[in-house]
């Protein structure tokens, strides 16, 4: 039977965001006590300047019955697949949850794809991490919150979780986004959809189960359930532990498409990856590869050519953005001097093999929709040739960061 909600239910809107400037610097990646030089400082603060201004932050929360007999995990009605969830709230003697629904808004999610539109990768990288840190914000002082309004019911939270956390299946974020949306008393200020992915759009947003178990004296002892050690709300005069910051895992876009459209057969793909591509990755997240293309001249009896096409891309938070190129003929192959056009002038040549690909400062998704013939000949002769080559070498780094699986 279904206790009587307890909990009104509520949507914030008009509030303000200030995340501590120690808390956007962890996750700018600065060490605790970093002094940012002065672009640094510039763009942090253009960055909360601007979000102070133009920001739409906001928290929805509802309380939700809970069932966890027979090993099931039950919320009004919906059953959810999550052991660990499970043995969280049952452990933890929870007798219901509020569901909670936050967001930084789509203006900073524009903002971000503009400033990477702009060509502004500082910026933007600024943009993305401010958005995150203001969820990671809302989430840390939602406890206060609902402290705030389960406290007359004699409730308190326990810590959160989200569909995407180790033991919950981020692909269960459909279920939770209809069951919180399908009984909304108030309507969410702005659009939120779940992707086939499972990621929330606009981004920057988050969807999370708060437990909610009675305040006891024994409750607000126990180490693990202190709801103030997730509680970023200062002036509290309850508190009754410090702070702990707990970095939300928010969930966020996969860097490449995982469902791409080649103009190569995935089969083809697939061989090339094994057999002509290497690829190194860095301790900062950067990637080289080498891709080897063999073929053969056209004319002038068909002589067998190999070039190495040698790619850098940014890491995976940087959407593997195309960094360097460049394309040479293979060590000790010297069947790119019978190409015709190498005959005819090779110095222009060769120029013009080096030449880098259009999606060159791009995210290497750009490879799916970069407009080029396909042509099936094995020389480097015209600017057709020289483009489609490039395409094989970018669609078989594509496919084996996307789709090969890993080993
Ligand atoms: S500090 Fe603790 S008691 Fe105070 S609002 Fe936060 S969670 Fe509740």
């Amino acid at each position: 039977m279904s206790s009587p909600s307890q909990v009104p239910e509520t949507l914030l809107t008009d509030f303000t965001v200030d995340v501590p400037r120690a808390e956007y610097h962890r996750l700018l990646g600065y060490p605790p006590g970093h002094q940012p030089d002065e672009r640094i400082d510039a763009l942090i603060h253009l960055t909360t300047a601007w979000y102070a201004t133009h920001g739409e932050p906001w928290i929805y929360l509802r309380e939700a019955t809970l069932d966890l007999s027979d090993d099931r995990l039950v919320i009004d009605g919906v059953t959810f697949n999550s052991p660990k969830l499970h043995a969280h709230l049952r452990e933890a003697g929870a007798t219901r949850v509020m569901l909670a629904a936050v967001g930084a808004g789509s203006a900073i999610a524009d903002r971000s794809a503009n400033l990477w539109r702009d060509q502004k990768p500082d910026e933007y990288f600024f943009a993305e991490v401010y958005g995150s840190a203001v969820v990671e914000h809302l989430v840390a002082s939602l406890s206060g919150r609902i402290c705030d309004l389960a406290e007359p019911a004699g409730l308190m939270a326990i810590p959160h979780y989200s569909p995407g956390y180790a033991g919950w299946d981020v692909s269960e974020q459909n279920r939770l986004f209809d069951l919180i949306t399908g009984h909304l008393g108030h309507a969410l200020p702005e659009s939120l959809e779940v992707l086939s992915s499972g990621m929330l759009k606009p981004k920057k947003s988050l969807l999370g189960v708060f437990g909610l178990i009675e305040r006891t004296p024994e409750a607000l002892a126990t180490p693990g359930l202190i709801p103030c050690e997730r509680c970023a709300f200062e002036p509290c005069q309850y508190r009754r532990a410090n702070y702990i910051h707990a970095a939300v895992a928010l969930p966020e876009p996969p860097p490449l498409t995982t469902n791409a459209q080649y103009t190569v057969a995935r089969k083809a793909l697939g061989k090339w990856a094994d057999q002509r591509l290497h690829i190194d990755t860095h301790d900062d997240g950067r990637i080289s590869a080498r891709f080897r293309f063999e073929g053969s001249t056209c004319s002038n009896m068909g002589h067998p050519l190999a070039f190495d096409y040698r790619i850098v891309l940014a890491p995976a938070r940087d959407a593997h953005r195309v960094l360097e190129t460049a394309c040479d003929p293979a060590p000790g192959d010297t069947g790119y001097q019978q190409q015709c056009a190498y005959l005819r002038d090779a110095d222009d040549t060769m120029a013009s093999i080096a030449e880098p690909p259009p999606i060159l400062g791009q995210p290497l998704d750009a490879i799916l929709t970069w407009q080029r013939e396909t042509r099936q000949s094995g020389c480097y002769c015209d600017a057709t040739s020289r483009a489609h080559k490039w395409g094989l070498a970018l669609e078989t780094l594509h496919y084996a960061l996307s789709q090969k699986p890993k080993s």
